[in-house]
């Protein structure tokens, strides 16, 4: 392939501006702020998640507590019962009166148990509501530093993208000046090499940063400035440094 010299210089541009791009999207991908996001979004998540489930447990003791108070209740208005009846005088056979006695006091035992129960129930309510009291607050925390975090991320892609869209503009600009062939060229070994071209000096690649061998050198040498040339080792377009001098 035959290209002018000026024609072969404006990869080196090409390349310069393909590095500079690269750079830009390896630094998008690897901002700190897309892990910091990633966990913060994680942990909100599992705070979401552990937060619904105190929620439903929360109504279940709810409702618990409710229905152990509505027992507890209904005991203690049968023994306000018995013992009106008994403080009324109404019974008056024995047997009737040690049964009645009897009564109150298994009715009794069965308040304390429900009231037993109650204290549980209001103990495991406690626990869920502080438990959920604490979660509330860190997700309060952690909304906020979400925000921050995607604010921070947001402007770094912000001054990223600008600066990519600058070097994309220029490289346009350049590669308009390339001929077709030549920019196919450049464009297919980029594809495997992230830059296509590299600067030959002091007999070095500075793609592959490999010396050339002596029959390369001279082969080189003997080749005219307008011989479009490829590196033996990394297979980039190898610019003769002193093609712009
Ligand atoms: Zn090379």
């Amino acid at each position: 392939m035959k290209a002018s010299p000026q024609a072969q210089l404006k990869l080196l541009e090409l390349a310069e501006l393909d590095t500079e791009l690269s750079r830009l999207d390896h630094r998008r991908r690897t901002l700190p702020e897309n892990a910091e996001f990633e966990a913060a979004q994680q942990r909100d998540s599992e705070l979401r998640d552990e937060l619904a489930t105190l929620e439903a447990t929360g109504s279940d003791l709810s409702r618990d507590q409710a229905k152990a108070e509505r027992d507890v209740d209904q005991v203690r208005t049968r023994i306000e019962r018995d013992r009106a009846r008994l403080d009324a005088g109404q019974v008056s056979s024995p047997k009737e009166l040690e049964n009645l006695q009897s009564e109150i006091v298994s009715l009794e035992r069965r308040q304390g148990d429900l009231e037993e129960v109650v204290l549980e129930v209001m103990e495991k309510l406690e626990e869920t509501t502080r438990r959920r009291d604490t979660l509330s607050a860190e997700q309060t925390v952690l909304e906020g530093r979400l925000a921050d975090i995607g604010t921070r991320r947001d402007a770094a892609f912000a001054e990223i993208d600008e600066q990519a869209g600058k070097a994309r503009d220029s490289r346009a600009g350049i590669a308009a000046d390339v001929p077709d062939d030549l920019l196919g060229l450049y464009d297919r070994l980029r594809a495997q090499h992230t830059v296509g071209a590299a600067v030959l000096r002091n007999g070095r690649c500075e793609g592959c940063h490999l010396s050339l061998n002596t029959v390369d050198l001279g082969r080189i040498r003997a080749a005219p400035p307008d011989e479009v040339l490829r590196c033996e080792e990394c297979r980039r377009i190898l610019i003769r440094a002193e093609l712009g001098a």
